[in-house]
């Protein structure tokens, strides 16, 4: 849903409410507090006077937003411009283009990621290819990263890529190596920055999350958690963790310091993903404090399950939004 769209479609504050009425009270608008039908002409700031308790009632009362003090147009817009956002958008962005204050968009764009979170529950096992793979999130800009990238790493990296490029794999970079730089860098197993461990079906959804210590048994509980393993092969690298996973599911190893795919063995659809997490949290946020790096990655696993229908997001972000709790 675009800026136009939404524009056309909820021009002013009453068609913002009368739709959050619909979804969570049907056809005929109720209290929120005692469910009476029995209510007030709506007043002039949009609440309801019930007849039966004698509360003042809305239809945020008891919802996510209980207590928002911002018009419901600002909720709508700000879902449509996160929604909108593929690689994430800075709360700087959003109260720019909400015209509110910086505090207020920071916590709208923090209430969305936790509905996000809520509904990334709802994925399904993924089966089929499934990749697994993780990465390490740094709290630091991109810059000093790539400062401390050593020369002896590309040319490293370099031959193993004519190596492989003389056994016939075409990796065919776009423009200049800048993804594999970044990888050697940000994705390297360094021990300072934060591990997120992914694993997407080919095709499919992905599911990420945040993993303080890499051990093959939370690696496994992960792989448990979210892969109908009796239907799946399992592609990692070679990666220590990752060793024992053939005792649960068919398990493929693509060994990176050889290949990155072999034949189609390969993890780029989860590479990817990281690509554009990475994008999105080191290019949009800067900086992630370990503490709300699940949302954000929670965000990045939201718009990607839902990547090929917008609108589908715009709605069901509304309708979480006044689901009643
Ligand atoms: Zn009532």
């Amino acid at each position: 849903m675009n800026i136009i769209e939404i524009s056309s479609k909820f021009p002013d504050e009453l068609s913002c409410i009368e739709y959050a009425e619909r979804l969570r009270f049907g056809n005929s608008v109720r209290c929120a507090y005692c469910d009476s039908t029995k209510l007030s002409k709506r007043r002039s700031d949009h609440r309801h006077k019930c007849t039966t308790c004698n509360r003042s009632t809305s239809v945020t009362v008891n919802t996510n937003i209980h207590n928002t003090r911002l018009p419901l147009k600002t909720w709508f817009y700000a879902i449509s411009i996160i929604t909108d956002a593929k690689k994430g958008l800075s709360a700087l962005q959003l109260q720019r283009n909400l015209d509110i204050s910086y505090p207020t968009a920071f916590s709208m764009y923090h209430k969305l990621r936790e509905l996000m979170m809520i509904e990334n529950k709802e994925i399904e096992p993924l089966e089929g290819i499934v990749e697994m793979d993780e990465t390490y999130i740094g709290g630091r800009p991109r810059r000093q990263s790539d400062s401390s990238f050593k020369p002896m790493q590309r040319e490293h990296l370099d031959a193993q890529i004519k190596e492989a490029n003389n056994n016939g794999f075409d990796f065919k970079p776009k423009g200049k190596n800048r993804a594999k730089t970044t990888k050697a860098v940000l994705y390297g197993r360094a021990t300072d920055n934060i591990p997120v461990v992914g694993i997407v079906q080919r095709n499919g959804d992905v599911v990420a999350q945040v993993m303080n210590v890499l051990t093959y048994e939370n690696l496994k509980t992960m792989v448990k958690k979210h892969v109908d393993e009796a239907n799946s092969l399992l592609v990692t690298d070679s990666y220590s963790g990752y060793k024992s996973m053939k005792k649960i599911i068919d398990h493929i190893k693509v060994d990176h310091n050889r290949f990155y795919s072999y034949k189609g063995v390969n993890s780029n659809t989860i590479e990817s993903f990281w690509a554009i997490i990475e994008r999105g949290i080191m290019g949009q946020y800067h900086s992630v404090s370990a503490k709300m790096l699940p949302n954000y990655v929670a965000e990045f696993v939201y718009k990607y399950n839902n990547r090929k229908d917008n609108d589908a997001m715009f709605y069901e972000m509304l309708e979480n939004l006044f689901k009643r709790i």
